[in-house]
């Protein structure tokens, strides 16, 4: 694996792929990696493409000074994880190659809405900021294919909706969520948990379970203060429990009607924020 902190060296490499006819994937993280970031490597891999990470903690997505100096970092051992996975390249760029002086790289799009809700409405400019980030790593790759979580469910149908609307030539994948033994989505922010806390955020996969058994038998409403209540019950501080149309984030009109129904939870386990879901109904992607 190659280790590659600028953009002329990602180019000299990917030029290379190209020329020995290799597709490439492309799976964007923050580092901190973890079982999820590396089966994303793997669905990569049986694509048979050459597999390109990012690691780059992209400042505009943070709307809060405090998350962004604490988000982990732990670039050497997150190297050797990606070696182990036969990841292809790591690209770990400074700021100052993401974001040149001078270079406009704001995403203006209208996004419809897509970003006012759910995590849209908890963390103000995240998605501008997250939206920003990944145009600029997807003209900088090129890939053929993109590969991101269904973790950050939103993030996914944002990301799917900017490739739309701006045609860009890219197979967009959902690697499926990868859980701990209790249930808890694997993330990088697991690390900051106290085990006090840990304990208690297993509780976010068991209200969606919940969720998942009752969806045909009560109404969303109901549902979602029952979630809410069973998440303060754990000792977590939920923001929101929703029940979406997983095509437009919209909140859930008819269970029957809608193709494919999704649970978002984001909660606080004392001062780390989680986000979880889980797809109710319809297609897993
Ligand atoms: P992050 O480093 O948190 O920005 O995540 C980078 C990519 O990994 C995103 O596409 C996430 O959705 C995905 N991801 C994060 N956690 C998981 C998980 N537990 N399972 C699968 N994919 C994940």
């Amino acid at each position: 694996m190659k280790i590659i902190q600028s953009v002329h060296q990602l180019q000299n490499e990917l030029e290379r792929f190209r020329q020995d006819q290799k597709a490439i994937a492309f799976i964007p993280t923050m580092g901190a990696l973890h079982g999820g970031h590396i089966s994303l490597v793997g669905i990569g891999k049986k694509k048979k493409a050459k597999t390109v990470v990012s690691i780059f903690v992209n400042p505009t997505q943070f709307d809060n000074a405090e998350d962004l100096a604490a988000y982990p970092r732990t670039l050497e051992k997150d190297a050797a994880l990606l070696a182990k996975s036969k990841c292809d390249i790591l690209f770990a760029p400074s700021a100052e190659e993401i974001y040149p002086p001078g270079l406009q790289t704001e995403v203006r799009i209208d996004l419809k809405g897509l970003d006012q809700t759910m995590e849209g409405e908890f963390r103000p400019g995240h998605f501008a900021g997250m939206l920003q980030v990944v145009k600029r790593l997807l003209d900088l790759v090129q890939p053929d294919y993109l590969v991101m979580g269904q973790k950050d469910f939103q993030q996914f149908a944002l990301v799917r909706f900017m490739i739309k609307k701006l045609k860009l030539p890219i197979d967009l994948i959902m690697g499926p969520t990868k859980r701990e033994k209790d249930g808890l989505a694997m993330s990088s922010r697991n690390t900051r948990l106290t085990p006090d806390f840990r304990k208690r955020a297993a509780a976010i996969f068991k209200t969606l379970c919940y969720l998942r058994r009752n969806i045909f038998v009560k109404s969303p409403r109901l549902l979602q203060l029952d979630g809410m209540q069973q998440l303060a019950n754990a000792g977590l501080r939920p923001e929101y429990v929703r029940l979406i149309n997983g095509k437009n984030l919209k909140p859930l009109r008819s269970v029957k009607n809608t193709e494919q129904i999704v649970a978002c939870v984001a909660a606080w386990a004392g001062n780390v924020r989680l986000i979880d879901n889980l797809i109710l109904k319809g297609p897993s992607d």
